[in-house]
């Protein structure tokens, strides 16, 4: 079957003082109906900037979608129109953020904003936006949904405010869900309550679920399919299981082992340039020709320095880009 989501050469850059940085690098993946994609890397590699591009949100100025393509079914995205890509965004791909309390509005009622993105959307009168706004709550397993639907966000509790959250992004019954770090916010419990519940989700309407992380962790447990990126790039991508089991970049294999420190003092750690901390990398990562991480690694080599590493496809459905792995490596 053909992938829902699809996504070729994708290039995001920022301009900043007169230069473009790609903060998204030539950033390939297809994405298959009710899949569980992982996307993981530490903060600033370019996760969070590609969920902002699939959903049409890059800030612009001084983002860009500089190049490429996101086809979302038949539809073309990056070219889209504003106007097309609301009627996308929150009902054929929707998101929820690491942060309820800053995505929630405190001065409306959450019963008000889940109605709001149904009427939007759906065309429901008011009270059928209401009725729906009662229905989703349940379903995100809210006790007493009749009552809380009245509640304004300060009256829940932080897990409370993340399944609202998954209550506004699934209202609509998206295709694809993107959650960027949704639990980091939460206790262990509450966490583990909540990725009950997007499984139960998922399987009930299955969505296509984008998952970012830095946990391998939730990786292993929650993920079909895992891409690591480094620095805006696709470093690693593979099915989860045999990733978590055996991570070939050198980068991965660090995340994965959880070596704290794989060089002394990392020369580039990311000196914040741009205006958005933990979104993009620094700017000296993303000049470097070459192999991004090759003042990190272990087992850099000189042609690292020079040139990015080939993509090395094995069976499977598993590749690499590293000159470890590549054909030919000097
Ligand atoms: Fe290390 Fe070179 Fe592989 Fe980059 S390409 S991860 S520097 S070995
Ligand atoms: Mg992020």
């Amino acid at each position: 079957t053909p992938p829902l989501l699809s996504v070729r050469d994708l290039t995001v850059a920022f301009r900043v003082r007169g230069e473009d940085a790609p903060v998204v690098r030539d950033l390939s993946f297809d994405l298959h109906e009710g899949e569980t994609l992982g996307i993981v890397g530490e903060s600033g590699c370019g996760k969070s900037m590609t969920a902002l591009a699939l959903m049409g949100l890059v800030p612009n100025p001084p983002g860009r979608i500089a190049s490429g393509s996101i086809r979302l079914g038949d539809e073309e995205l990056v070219a889209a129109a504003e106007a097309r890509l609301r009627r996308v965004r929150g009902a054929r791909i929707s998101m929820v953020f690491q942060e309820p309390m800053t995505s929630l509005n405190p001065v409306f009622t959450v019963g008000e904003q889940i109605a709001e993105t149904a009427r939007a959307h759906l065309g429901l009168s008011a009270r059928e936006a209401r009725d729906r706004a009662v229905e989703m709550l349940r379903l995100v397993g809210i006790p007493a949904p009749e009552r809380r639907v009245g509640d304004y966000p300060h009256q829940l509790s932080g897990g409370m405010r993340q399944r609202v959250m998954i209550a506004i992004a699934l209202v609509c019954e998206p295709q694809v869900l993107i959650a960027d770090e949704p639990t980091t916010a939460l206790d262990v419990t509450v966490q583990a309550q909540i990725f009950d519940l997007f499984r139960e989700l998922q399987d009930r309407m299955n969505t296509a679920v984008i998952l970012i992380t830095h946990d391998i962790g939730v990786v292993a447990e929650m993920t079909d399919r895992v891409m690591v990126m480094y620095a805006g790039r696709k470093v690693e991508e593979g099915p989860a299981a045999d990733f978590v089991a055996a991570p070939r970049h050198p980068y991965a294999r660090g995340l994965v082992n959880c070596v704290p420190r794989l060089v002394a003092d990392p020369p580039d750690v990311p000196e914040p340039l741009f205006e958005i901390p933990g979104l993009v990398p620094g700017a000296e990562a993303l000049a470097r020709p070459g192999c991004a991480f090759a003042p990190r690694c272990p087992r850099a080599m000189p042609v690292c320095g020079r040139e990015f590493p080939p993509v090395t496809a094995s069976p499977g459905g598993r590749s690499v880009a590293c000159w470890l792995d590549a054909e030919g490596a000097r």
